[in-house]
């Protein structure tokens, strides 16, 4: 599938769960300013904006090293039902053939990593099976941001003000739940290393608890950054937030760091939605940053 590629001899695919117009600008930036937005407009069309709607994907990345597999994120899932955001509820999407497609059963994914507890990040973890929901790939082991279980888990009310509260609804207790319950899931901090080469690093703001992936094999590094930036606007506006930022001041600092990572490593950055090629390069320019696709 489109926008495969490689870090060093590992390779990565793409599996992509669903994509359309999403919302329009104003609608997905806290900060958005039509005065800086309209000057890039045709630089977005059609990947990044069609109709006056921000164009996006919900997309899973599989790391196959040739020893181990690792699915980065996984898409809102089936069936689910997701009263605080219909767009993606009750799915019934093609993302197992797609992953059959790949060349993977569930059954030969060993690792998967999901950078935060958001409803877009998480659905696949689990499936319907007689009634209930069961982890759907069967031999993985799951890696958790420990600071986001305790944000999400209705149990412990760290965070009893998220934002994001409605919009999650449901999603602990279907796609994260079951799998700690399997006895499944490994509650990480930062720093951990999830596989040879693999390590997962704080990365706040968008949740308390969002963890980018830093990816490194044979001198080539790209980072795994979830919902650190959902758009390119955001490379060059690392200012700009998505109304989804649960700590804005904290998510653009992160954001800043992420992007300054990225240029000084010439790290491929790998969003969870951005649209064709759906993956990005960045220099520095001036105050902020330019994206370069390749
Ligand atoms: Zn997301």
């Amino acid at each position: 599938m489109a926008g495969e590629f490689r870090i060093g001899s590992h390779k990565v695919h793409r599996i992509e769960e669903w994509q359309g117009g999403f919302a329009p600008p104003e609608a997905l930036f806290a900060e958005y300013e039509a005065s800086a937005f309209g000057g890039h407009v045709s630089a977005f069309e059609p990947d990044f904006l069609r109709d006056g709607l921000i164009y996006g994907y919900l997309q899973s990345w599989l790391i196959d090293t040739g020893e181990e597999t690792v699915l980065v994120d996984t898409g809102a899932g089936n069936g689910k039902s997701r009263p605080g955001i219909p767009i993606f509820g009750d799915l019934e999407s093609d993302f197992l053939t797609r992953l059959g497609e790949a060349g993977f059963a569930p059954e030969d994914i060993d690792k998967v990593f999901c950078t935060h507890l958001h409803i877009d990040h998480v659905g696949w973890n689990t499936q319907l099976v007689d009634g209930e929901w069961k982890p759907t790939f069967p031999n993985a082991l799951y890696f958790f941001p420990d600071l986001d279980e305790q944000a999400w888990n209705p149990d412990k009310e760290i965070y009893p003000s998220l934002g994001g509260a409605a919009v999650n609804a449901n999603v602990f207790e279907d796609s994260v739940a079951p799998v700690i319950a399997s006895g499944q899931a490994r509650l990480i901090e930062s720093g951990h290393s999830i596989a040879d080469g693999m390590t997962a690093f704080a990365s706040p703001g968008h949740t308390p608890g969002h963890m980018v992936l830093q990816v490194e094999a044979d001198g080539d590094v790209a980072l795994f950054t979830g919902d650190i930036l959902h758009h390119p606007m955001q490379v060059l506006r690392p200012d700009w937030n998505s109304v989804y930022c649960e700590d804005r001041a904290t998510a653009a600092a992160t954001r800043r760091k992420v992007l300054e990572q990225a240029a000084d490593q010439h790290a491929r950055i790998v969003p969870a939605h951005f649209g064709a090629p759906h993956s990005v390069f960045v220099e520095r320019d001036g105050d902020g940053f330019r994206p370069i696709y390749r």
